[in-house]
């Protein structure tokens, strides 16, 4: 079976950035919030922090080296690996565009292997090509499966949607992504 361009997003799908700033909230403000409490996507939705309190946080974790400083995903390197050898990885972000030397280094020293990479917050445009989206922002999700293209959604509090597409699989951990991939090279 033929290569395919697989685009993989990297805040909560390979590197662990919930949790980093998570922790940082927690120290800041005082709170004890767990995975589990943050059922938004945007933490200010999800706490008593206002927007711009959140905004003002972001901006100190960039500047105290928070993303040099995230964990990897469990099971992402392996697998990512393991998917890079028969497609072709992309990888496509909304961070900032002044992280981008820091983002280079550390999937150099993550020894995570990817082909290209991308700077969009329009994941779901047609002219990013690529076949299937690994994500798990629900709403970019969505955007990219009414264009007709296939989603895997890590499954978190925060992408839990009472909407379901059929173009949406999701999945609970790595390990099970790359047999639904599998699966869809097959229907193809
Ligand atoms: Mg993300």
């Amino acid at each position: 079976m033929g290569k395919i361009r697989i685009a993989i997003d990297i805040d909560n799908v390979i590197a662990d950035f919930e949790g980093a700033f998570r922790r940082e909230i927690n120290k800041k403000y005082n709170y004890e919030l767990k995975r589990k409490d943050i059922k938004e996507f945007d933490f200010h939705k999800c706490t008593n922090l206002t927007e711009k309190q959140e905004q003002m946080l972001f901006n100190d974790f960039i500047n105290n080296d928070g993303f040099v400083n995230l964990k990897l995903i469990r099971g992402s390197r392996e697998n990512i690996t393991k998917i890079k050898e028969n497609n072709f990885i992309i990888l496509i972000t909304s961070r900032p565009k002044a992280l981008r030397n820091i983002t280079l280094e550390w999937f150099r020293r993550k020894r995570v292997p990817y082909d290209k990479i991308i700077w969009s917050k329009n994941k779901h445009l047609q002219k990013t090509k690529y076949d299937i989206l690994i994500e798990d922002k629900f709403e970019y999700a969505l955007d990219v499966a009414k264009k007709d293209r296939k989603v895997i959604l890590i499954d978190y509090p925060w992408n839990r949607k009472n909407i379901f597409h059929r173009n949406i699989i999701r999945v609970k951990k790595w390990n099970d992504i790359v047999s639904v991939i599998r699966k869809l090279k097959e229907a193809q």
